[in-house]
């Protein structure tokens, strides 16, 4: 018998979401209404925010929390090349310019001295994104943005359960964002939250979700009657749906149960993978708490007779799927051509474009699937090793 492929990223959904999605199903009320509110109210009260806002995607609660605190044309806002392209293409949807800064080897997280080298007086905000689930250090970030007098505004689409110094992330700036895509942490299938301690950003991003119609639209055919709703600006349709937010209230009571799989599966690989030609990523974060979203490997290219996407085609023919995370931003064709950058712009970046890995790490993988996964993954990097030869740079870095 043949066995299954292992879909990379594939969510882990229960008998309590089925049963959610289909009372909602039943209730007549599948659009925006009562589960979104409940949604938003126990996301925030997850994570420590005092407004959750959910909305349609992650992409979304970037554009809207660009949107609702004020960045566009004219703008500068400094990020990191070493993410998912909604990232930067919300910066510029906000009519607003990406200006990336490189990252840091070890944490793969924008690096502060970088990021404050890139600020120039049209910069408005910083948008760090908490790679792989690993806080970014909101300290020196946070040090930056006073000084230079930025918004911060948090891509924690990976970082539900990060912290740092005890503050979740998402929560730490003026804004954070998140992403309940198939393949995050949590997921609503598709779905986003914005987060912020002030009511007014919450406020416009809610109105800007819907049309631009006032918040009373929200409620407009309940049952306490019938009210005219206000255009007060040419708004998106970014809204939540019920029939999504049913499998996002009976994700979050688990969430913390899944993270503690994955720490056990992220464990797992760390013992199978000893010894190996790969860096493999640290869980330690000090003064915080990684998400454990990807467990990232990087190559040893130099003591390897495949390349990365030679070890990737490997593992889909033993029926492992696994991820990149990422071709950075500046390496692609639409990023290159407008802004006219070079590989070497953003070394680090590049660098860990060409052999960086991800493995399955999702909740939803058995204890059979990850001996699968770590015994495939043995099977081709022995199968491609060989002696070192050249230098494989910038350096060498996070091996257990
Ligand atoms: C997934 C993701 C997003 C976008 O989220 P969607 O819900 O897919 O729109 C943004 N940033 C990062 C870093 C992501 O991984």
């Amino acid at each position: 018998m043949k066995k299954r492929f292992i879909v990379f990223g594939a969510p882990r959904l229960e008998r309590a979401e089925e049963r959610e999605v289909l009372a909602t199903m039943r209730s007549g009320w599948i659009g925006t209404g009562p589960r979104v509110a409940r949604f938003e109210a126990a996301f925030g009260r997850y994570v420590g925010a005092r407004h959750a806002a959910a909305v349609s995607s992650g992409t979304a609660a970037l554009h809207l929390a660009m949107l609702a605190s004020g960045v566009g044309p004219g703008d500068e806002v400094v990020t990191t090349p070493l993410t998912f392209a909604a990232t930067a293409n919300a910066i510029l949807h906000a009519g607003a310019t990406p200006v990336f800064a490189d990252v840091d080897p070890v944490t793969q997280n924008l690096d502060p001295g970088r990021a404050a080298a890139a600020v120039t007086r049209k910069t408005r905000a910083l948008l760090p994104v908490h790679f792989a689930g690993r806080p970014c250090d909101m300290d020196a970030l946070g040090a930056i943005a006073r000084r230079r007098r930025l918004l911060v505004i948090e891509d924690a689409a990976h970082a539900i359960e990060a912290r740092w110094r005890g503050r979740a992330c998402g929560t730490i700036g003026d804004l954070g964002c998140f992403s309940f895509y198939v393949t995050k942490n949590l997921t609503t299938a598709e779905g986003g939250m914005v987060t912020t301690a002030k009511a007014s950003y919450a406020e416009t991003v809610k109105t800007l979700a819907l049309h631009g119609m006032t918040k009373d639209a929200w409620r407009r055919f309940s049952d306490s009657g019938y009210r005219h709703y206000q255009v007060v600006a040419p708004g998106f349709k970014y809204n939540l749906i019920d029939l999504h937010a049913a499998i996002g209230l009976r994700q979050l009571p688990r969430i913390e149960r899944w993270w503690r799989r994955r720490r056990a599966l992220w464990a797992y690989y760390t013992r199978r993978f000893a010894g190996l030609p790969v860096a493999l990523p640290s869980a330690d974060v000090g003064r915080g708490r990684h998400a454990l979203h990807l467990f990232t490997v990087h190559l040893d290219l130099a003591r390897l007779r495949l390349d990365r996407d030679g070890v990737m085609m490997a593992l889909f023919r033993r029926g492992v799927g696994c991820g990149v995370h990422y071709i950075a931003l500046h390496l692609q064709p639409y990023y290159r051509k407008r802004f006219g950058f070079r590989p070497n712009d953003f070394p680090v970046a590049a660098w860990i474009s060409e052999r960086t890995l991800s493995l399955p790490l999702s909740a939803a993988l058995t204890d059979g699937e990850a001996e699968r996964v770590a015994d495939a993954f043995v099977a081709v990097i022995r199968g491609a090793a060989r002696a070192p030869s050249g230098r494989d740079g910038p350096r060498r870095f996070g091996s257990a």
